[in-house]
């Protein structure tokens, strides 16, 4: 439990902190009874905010933080809730660091009210969506127009959907469906930040 030098070197998985008495800062977990590290590091300790954090030796990994703008997957929908598998942190190459599975709420899909998730969203799509919350779960919202639904693909044949007016067509099966997409859907720029 070192917390008075700022320099203590820790690795990863060791316990620096109880849940007790510390958050988990940045570079750091909470398995419920420790905070611990991600890396192997500088231990930095909050004492204002009562917060550990880890300072990683060599290349920074990339820990998402709240108003990252990240890209995920959905992996799972219901008239609620999804659950977003992140890929990445926009304009970052490096895959993220620690928990990647994150919940996008039915009132944080779009700024207009959405009745059901599952009208907006379906499994397999790509979402570009901003950090709302980090604790005590990865929260996601895609309010915005330039957040929401990227790429989408026909939930009859599999082949992605295009952009037609306010909805999204496929050709082969010469239907539509809907999703709430971000302005810039189907142009693959998924590094965009400016949002
Ligand atoms: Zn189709």
């Amino acid at each position: 439990m070192a917390q008075d030098d700022k320099k203590t070197m820790v690795y990863p998985g060791e316990a620096i902190a109880s849940s007790e008495e510390m958050l988990p800062g940045e570079g750091t977990f909470d398995t419920g009874e420790n905070i611990c590290s991600y890396y192997a590091g500088d231990l930095d300790i909050d004492t204002k905010n009562f917060s550990a954090r880890v300072n990683a030796k060599g290349s920074t990994p990339v820990v998402l933080k709240e108003g990252d703008v990240v890209i995920g997957e959905i992996r799972m929908v219901k008239s609620s809730m999804a659950v977003v598998e992140l890929v990445k942190k926009a304009g970052e190459k490096r895959r993220i660091t620690g928990e990647t599975e994150a919940t996008l709420r039915v009132a944080n899909a779009a700024e207009q009210y959405v009745p059901e998730l599952t009208k907006a969203y379906k499994k397999r799509d790509v979402v570009r969506a901003v950090v709302v919350s980090k604790a005590p779960s990865l929260q996601i919202s895609t309010k915005g127009a330039a957040l929401g639904c990227l790429n989408a693909l026909c939930t009859k044949c599999g082949k992605t959907l295009e952009k037609k007016e306010k909805e999204l067509w496929c050709a082969d099966c010469e239907r539509s469906e809907t999703r709430k997409t971000a302005n810039d859907y189907g142009e693959g720029a998924l590094d965009r930040t400016n949002i």
